[in-house]
């Protein structure tokens, strides 16, 4: 079902999409569809299918039977490299189409879901090794009669969630990896943004993926998100979203069979800038990690601590930078800030913007939204004399609003680096490696950057410390987060009897 499209224009009417059950697409059981409206044109772009607690059953009811009649976990790991293979091929092929339905759904700049999807292909590819390799351990020192082996086991079905921010990027920082497992997926995409993970559930059926390892429902995360999480026949659920929804997940699985949990939260990340760095670069690089997706992104560089000796030069360079960000049109290749994904969330940024003049913090550049003729659109916006008790130093905002702190040495940065509850991700901007050392070790947080930001591919492993969440998805951990392990003893002499 591919629609004409020509990712310069709009597309003439809302492509319609149904959710992907035991290898076929097909409506919701009910009939119902909601209309997703472009955030950066104000149209409707897609019509997905509204599912409730009978679709989930159907879906899971198929994914449970993939994997217990050992379809896609009996297979090689190189029948499963195969299939993540062809898949990568097909992304590439399909780049431009999925780039645009990507777009049209979420806002982002159509430059950058390009590059998001290509990165996509080369996760499948990465896990394509990696479902090759995937082994375990034999111990041979325990004795004459006694021989150990380490297996890994998939661990069975996983409910994949994910939010809109990232909706394709996202789904394939997980879905090869699990599938390099040996596992099978009922995937729940966020309702704004379903599109394209139907499209990737469509190219893996045609890559040779066997039907019912793969499904996609689609709907509310209050009906659907919550029926998959409490269903029984579900082993895992790989959340990413909010802590605040992550704390639901939690619950729904202790209250019923204690299914395994991944979970990839909030982050308010600093970014840490010494005197010593390269400050242009600095600049860029926060400009970068501030503005990169308007914002919306767990790993945003939101906090700017910068020592107090450079700040004021500092901020006229990085100010410099963001006066020539482009915000506007997301299918123009030329935007690099495109529109707030959704309504709730324009509101949100906007009342933190409003919050923060409140909490006494300067606002030193930018205004908030950006007046279009269509669209919502929120431009970069600094504020300076943010201090630890204020709300914006603490809360994730999830737009492009820089909250700056001066400190004075390497203690008072670390410290205020781990002043929050969220421990995603950080970057530091020095030219010394000593002090670049110190303060990679003493932060906490799951990905660290130097003199970059916002940097990773497929083999670098992502996740959070502290309430930033569980596990990590990517790199080798993302295949054995997967699996679980199992050690099989064998006596290889007869035992002796414990009754004689
Ligand atoms: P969200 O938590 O509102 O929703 C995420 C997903 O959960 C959606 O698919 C939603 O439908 C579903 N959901 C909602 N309520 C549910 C429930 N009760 N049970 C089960 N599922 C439910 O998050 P969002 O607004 O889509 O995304 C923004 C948040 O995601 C931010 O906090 C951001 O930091 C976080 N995020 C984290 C990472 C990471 O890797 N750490 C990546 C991207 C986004």
């Amino acid at each position: 079902m591919t629609n004409k499209f020509d990712i310069t224009r709009l597309p003439e009417t809302a492509r319609n999409f149904g959710v992907y059950i035991d290898g076929e697409m097909r409506p919701a059981l009910s009939g119902n569809t909601t209309t997703r409206q472009s955030p950066a044109h104000d149209i409707a772009v897609t019509e997905i299918a509204k599912c409730a607690q009978d679709d989930v059953d159907i879906a899971v009811a198929s994914a449970r039977l993939a994997f217990d009649d050992r379809r896609w976990s009996g297979q090689s790991g190189g029948v499963r490299a195969g299939v993540l293979l062809k898949t990568a091929g097909l992304i590439r092929e399909r780049l431009e189409e999925i780039a645009y339905w990507e777009t049209l759904e979420s806002g982002k700049p159509i430059s950058q879901t390009k590059g998001e999807v290509a990165g996509c292909a080369d996760m499948f590819e990465y896990a394509s090794g990696l479902a090759r390799s995937l082994h375990g351990d034999s111990h041979n020192n325990l004795g004459d009669g006694l021989f150990g082996i380490v297996t890994r086991e998939p661990v069975g079905v996983v409910g994949l969630i994910t939010p809109w921010n990232f909706p394709f990027l996202i789904l394939c920082e997980r879905v090869p990896y699990i599938l390099a497992s040996g596992c099978t997926i009922v995937a729940k995409p966020s309702e704004v943004t379903s599109a394209t993970t139907i499209l990737l559930a469509e190219m893996l059926s045609e890559a040779g993926l066997p039907k019912g390892v793969m499904n996609v429902v689609t709907g509310s995360g209050s009906t659907v998100g919550q029926a998959l999480c409490a269903h029984e026949s579900v082993d895992m659920i790989s959340f990413t979203g909010s802590t605040a929804v992550g704390r639901n997940v939690i619950r729904a699985s202790g209250d019923t069979n204690f299914k395994k949990l991944g979970l990839e939260l909030g982050g308010k990340n600093p970014q840490i800038v010494f005197a010593d760095a390269d400050l242009l670069d600095a600049a860029d690089g926060v400009a970068f990690g501030m503005c990169f997706n308007a914002g919306q992104c767990c790993v945003s560089g939101s906090r700017l601590l910068v020592e107090r000796a450079v700040m004021s030069e500092f901020l006229a360079l990085l100010k410099a930078k963001l006066e020539k960000t482009v915000v506007g049109d997301p299918l123009d290749a030329k935007t690099q800030i495109g529109a707030i994904t959704t309504s709730a969330q324009n509101q949100t940024i906007l009342s933190y913007i409003q919050k923060g003049q409140e909490e006494g913090a300067q606002l030193s550049f930018g205004c908030g939204a950006v007046k279009t003729d269509a669209g919502q659109f929120v431009g970069p916006v600094i504020f300076e004399n943010v201090t630890p008790e204020m709300e914006i130093y603490k809360d994730e905002i999830f737009g492009p609003v820089l909250c700056v702190t001066p400190f004075d040495d390497v203690d008072e940065a670390i410290a205020m680096a781990n002043d929050t509850k969220y421990g995603l991700a950080a970057s530091v901007w020095s030219k010394d490696i000593e002090k670049v050392l110190r303060v990679s070790r003493r932060v906490q947080a799951g990905r660290f950057w130097v003199n970059t930001t916002l940097a990773g591919g497929p083999e670098l492993p992502l996740g959070g410390f502290k309430q930033s969440g569980w596990g990590r998805e990517a790199g080798k951990y993302g295949v054995e987060e997967y699996t679980q392990i199992k050690s099989v003893h064998i006596a290889t002499e007869t035992r002796e009897h414990w009754i004689p």
